[in-house]
């Protein structure tokens, strides 16, 4: 079985895979973690996050284990990832990755933009997670602060404006739901209910 889940920043949706994949044993891959790894060794090298060449030969060789995943996480790192998630040859390079993760044997779960648009369009789930723009600023206002960063709720909502804005305009892959996705709104949902909700979607899909 191969579940596709999509959906804005800080929706829930990196929550409920790791969820989603440990409920079915599934080989999880948050491929938002490799534009990020694209992103900080450009940062790290001075590389222009718009210089495509030099970026392409960063995503080509693309490793996690180097980096700190707490950093990868950080906001900075994250506004980096979405301007380089922008440049078509940047994703191109990640493309053969992310697609035979998908198509393991045994089945996977990948979290992302463009899962289910483009990386595994044959997903036997599809999933696109979302929630209000001001309840994700919220919550990841408390994420970004209880990790030390120093950011205002008012900045945090902007900075996510802004990268949805960048992430559903770009004319490649764009962030955008698949036909076939089953949506979940999570703005009033707890993590667990939003597990409940997915667990049955898989569950009707699989009989
Ligand atoms: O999901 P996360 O916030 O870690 O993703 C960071 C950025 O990487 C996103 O804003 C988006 O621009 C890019 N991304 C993407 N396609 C994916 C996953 C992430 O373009 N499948």
């Amino acid at each position: 079985m191969i579940i596709a889940i999509d959906g804005t920043t800080s929706s829930g949706k990196g929550t409920l895979a790791k969820r989603l994949a440990k409920h079915y044993g599934l080989p999880h891959l948050d491929t938002g973690l490799l534009y990020r790894a694209v992103a900080k060794a450009a940062m790290d090298a001075g590389v222009e996050l718009k210089d495509e060449d030099a970026c392409v030969r960063l995503a080509a060789g693309v490793r996690l284990e180097p980096f700190d995943e707490r950093e990868l996480r950080s906001s900075g790192v994250g506004a980096a990832a979405s301007v380089v998630a922008s440049l078509p040859a940047v994703r191109r390079a990640l493309f053969e990755l992310q697609r035979n993760f998908a198509q393991q044997e045994g089945g996977a779960l990948l979290d992302g933009r463009d899962i289910g648009t483009v990386i595994a369009p044959h997903a036997d789930v599809k999933l696109w997670v979302d929630a209000a723009v001001e309840e994700r600023a919220r919550r990841r206002f408390l994420e970004l602060s209880g990790i030390g960063e120093n950011v205002t709720e008012a900045g945090v909502l902007e900075q996510l404006k802004e990268r949805d804005a960048r992430d559903a305009a770009r004319k490649d892959a764009p962030m955008k739901p698949a036909d076939d996705a089953v949506w979940i709104d999570t703005t009033t949902m707890t993590p667990e209910e939003c597990l409940a909700r997915a667990l049955e979607v898989v569950e009707t899909r699989r009989r």
